[in-house]
């Protein structure tokens, strides 16, 4: 098996626990954001009745999904956040690759490629 090779951190970097702190300082924790006790339930059940990352499927590629994405962001809006017709199963690579950069274009770009995927936006 291919070993890891090891990952280079400038002298300076900060390590991830830090990290952590200071963007839960400036967005606010999981929890308080809503990713409570009630949220990993309700995200357990999405992901048992939408096992598949929706966007590798649209592709033709069959991925297990991991995340639960809020396709459109909910900016700590109660109601956005728990409306499920928004909510997406994605793979991590998905959720943490192209989503990114598709919210970087705006709510024109995640509506769009939100209908190909069959969302109801
Ligand atoms: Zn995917």
């Amino acid at each position: 098996m291919a070993k890891r090779p090891a990952t280079f951190r400038p002298g300076n970097a900060r390590p991830l626990a830090e990290r952590n702190q200071q963007a839960d300082a400036r967005r606010g924790s999981a929890s308080s954001r809503g990713y409570n006790a009630r949220w990993g339930k309700a995200r357990q059940t999405h992901l048992d009745r939408s096992p598949l990352c929706r966007w590798h499927e649209h592709d033709g590629v069959i991925v297990a999904a991991r995340v639960v994405d809020h396709w459109i962001p909910h900016d700590g809006d109660s109601a956005v956040f728990w409306n499920t017709s928004r909510w997406v199963s994605l793979c991590v690579e998905c959720h943490s690759g192209r989503k990114q950069s598709l919210e970087r274009l705006g709510l024109d770009a995640l509506v769009t490629m939100g209908r190909r995927l069959g969302l109801d936006l």
